[in-house]
């Protein structure tokens, strides 16, 4: 799923779970969501479709937001809970800069063969995304505006 969903689902469990409870929930919530149908596109290309580019590009830009407006709200909770919830898709993120933006992420390790073993994308996915994260920001404002 998209930063953006991951740090939504995140910033939810830490709004209505204590921490500590709330770290594992969210870092199970990060898989829950990559096993749904979501968007994504054939890695194997070697030339990344500039739609796809832009929709990273206002994926990682709206998921810092949230962050940062997390933080300007002192909802500390709710940032950490969010952070935790994006934290697996570091080792993809970190396999894409260290591979010289190669897309075709190869497993490394057990983990990373066990969170892309789970993935199901489609460039339809982005239907599920719009929905889920069009369900989840409502409450995220409201919790942020909660005191
Ligand atoms: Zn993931």
């Amino acid at each position: 799923m998209t930063a953006t969903n991951h740090a939504l689902s995140g910033a939810l469990i830490g709004a209505f779970l204590a921490l500590p409870v709330a770290i594992p929930v969210a870092l199970v919530s990060h898989f829950v969501l990559d096993a749904l149908p979501h968007y994504g596109i054939n890695h194997n290309h070697h030339s990344i479709p500039s739609t796809y580019k832009t929709v990273v590009f206002s994926d990682t830009a709206i998921a810092l937001a949230l962050a940062v407006t997390a933080a300007i709200f002192h909802k500390w909770d709710m940032l950490i809970a969010g952070s935790v919830a994006y934290l697996p898709d570091v080792s993809v993120v970190s396999y894409y800069l260290r591979h010289g933006g190669d897309m075709d992420i190869k497993a490394e390790n057990k983990f990373m063969k066990f969170h892309l073993g789970i993935q199901h994308e489609y460039p339809w996915g982005i239907i599920p995304e719009l929905i889920v994260g069009a369900t989840m920001f409502p409450i995220f404002i409201a919790q942020l505006l909660k005191s």
